[in-house]
Order: structure tokens, then C-alpha cells, then sequence
């Protein structure tokens, strides 16, 4: 049984991640922005912590410590899009969008890195397909989710003499709260050009992760698990 910490644990893929390891029989607490209606749904200890700070993010890791024991897993899922055209994007989407889905990612790993050094742990990103191929409207959250990538990548190499294992998982179009908003006209436009014809599922992407995060995947590390239809 491993202790695993999720950010961005109230809705959509955050939570599938945390019921798929909650389910496996592992301890699981999770961070989340502000939802507490959300936040209260899930059985494991939830925090209220925004990623963007660091500070927070150390004492998160403390405070789970304390309650559950040594963290083995951490998986970096919070984020969040704000879509523009470059050309009328606010200084602040570029920033906000970065901040929280890439400085988020460092927060996290760096406020626990010791400790997975210490235990062999295991580090799973969820970066996103806008992140390999890139998609129009998307240059924050594209250059958030390749800058993921590239630090999963020099994570995986600089760790893995310790025994820690880094790796990401990109989803392809999931129905989560993040696409709600997408009309039905852009959504069939979508599912047109993705070569199985639909969308993914939160869980599939979750259980990927407890795959990885298993010793089934003792010796994979550095990698970008992409789960997106074949859209790429
Ligand atoms: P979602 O349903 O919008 O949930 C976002 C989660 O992140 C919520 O738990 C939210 O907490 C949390 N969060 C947002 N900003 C935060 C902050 N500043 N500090 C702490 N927590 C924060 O999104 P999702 O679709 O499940 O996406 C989860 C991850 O998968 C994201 O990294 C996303 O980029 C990635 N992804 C999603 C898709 C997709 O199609 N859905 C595709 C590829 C990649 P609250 O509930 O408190 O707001």
C-alpha cells in the first residue's frame, strides 16, 4: 500500500485518479482550488491549496505526512485553460495558465522530491495532447503542457539513479468540466477528427496512472503516455 498525493483531486480526471487509487486499496489525499462542494464527494483527505504557491505546496506535503505517512506517489493533475487567440490573449491567461499547470507541476515535485529520493517514489504528470501537437487557441496551455513534458523528461533523467520513476500521461479529449463548455456543433468537429470517433474517459486516463505509478512499470521512466483516440 503506497500514501499518494493528487493535485487537483475534486472533479473530473483528478478525482477518477484518486477513487482508481483509493479503490486499489492505497491512501490518498488530494489538493483542490476552491470547490469544497466537489472537494467533500471523494472518500480521502482533502486540502484546499492552489498550486501556484509554493509555499502552501510544502506545507500540504507536510500536513499529509503527518496524517497518512510517507508520501510514495505524487501526481501532478491540476490545471486549468483559458483559450484565446494569441492575438487577444491577456497577459494574465498567459499567466495564469503557465503558472498553474507548469510552476504547479515544480511546486509539488520540488516540495517532495527528498522524500521520493528517500523512498524510490514515483512522479506521473498529466500534461495533454494540446502539448504535442499544439492547438490553435491554445498557445498558454500548449506551452504549459510541452513545458511538462520537457521537465518530466530532465526529471526522469536526473532521478533515476535514485530509483524515482517520472512520467506523464496526455489525455486526448475527456469529458470533465473542462470541455463542458464546448458546443455541440465544435464537439462533432472534434469526434470527427479523432480516429476512434469519441472521446476518452477520466478513469482510463486514471487507470493508466495507477499502472504507472505499479510495479508493473518498474522500468518504464521518462515517458509521454499518450491517451487520445489516435488524434495525434
Ligand atoms: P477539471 O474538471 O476542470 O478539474 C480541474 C481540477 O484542478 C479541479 O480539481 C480544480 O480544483 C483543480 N485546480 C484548478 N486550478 C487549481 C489551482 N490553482 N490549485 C489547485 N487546484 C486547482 O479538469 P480536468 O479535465 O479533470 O483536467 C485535469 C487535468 O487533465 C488538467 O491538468 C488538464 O489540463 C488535463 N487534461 C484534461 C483534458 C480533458 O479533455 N479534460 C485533456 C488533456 C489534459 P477545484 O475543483 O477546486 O476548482
Amino acid at each position: 500500500m503506497s500514501v499518494v498525493l493528487v493535485t487537483g483531486g475534486s472533479r473530473g480526471i483528478g478525482r477518477a485518479i484518486v477513487e482508481e487509487f483509493a479503490g486499489a486499496g492505497h491512501k490518498v489525499a488530494f489538493t483542490y482550488a476552491g470547490n469544497t462542494a466537489a472537494a467533500q464527494l471523494v472518500q480521502a483527505a482533502a486540502y484546499q491549496a492552489d498550486v501556484r504557491n509554493f509555499a502552501r505546496a510544502q506545507a500540504v506535503v507536510a500536513e499529509v505526512q503527518a496524517s497518512l505517512g510517507p508520501i510514495d506517489v505524487l501526481v501532478n493533475n491540476a490545471g486549468i485553460k483559458r483559450d484565446s487567440a494569441l492575438h487577444n490573449m491577456a497577459p494574465e491567461a498567459w499567466q495564469e495558465v503557465i503558472e498553474t499547470n507548469l510552476t504547479g507541476t515544480f511546486n509539488y515535485t520540488r516540495a517532495l522530491m527528498k522524500e521520493l529520493i528517500r523512498r524510490n517514489g514515483v512522479v506521473i504528470n498529466i500534461t495533454s495532447v494540446s502539448g504535442v501537437i499544439g492547438m490553435a487557441g491554445q498557445t498558454n496551455y500548449s506551452a504549459s503542457k510541452a513545458g511538462v513534458i520537457g521537465f518530466t523528461k530532465a526529471l526522469a533523467r536526473e532521478v533515476a539513479r535514485f530509483g524515482v520513476r517520472v512520467n506523464a500521461i496526455a489525455p486526448g479529449f475527456i469529458d470533465t468540466d473542462m470541455t463542458a463548455s464546448i458546443d455541440e456543433n465544435a464537439r462533432k468537429k472534434l469526434y470527427a477528427q479523432i480516429p476512434l470517433g469519441q472521446p476518452g474517459t477520466a478513469k482510463q486516463v486514471a487507470r493508466a496512472a495507477v499502472y504507472l505509478a505499479s510495479e508493473d512499470a518498474a522500468y518504464i521512466t521518462g515517458q509521454v503516455l499518450t491517451m487520445d483516440g489516435g488524434l495525434s
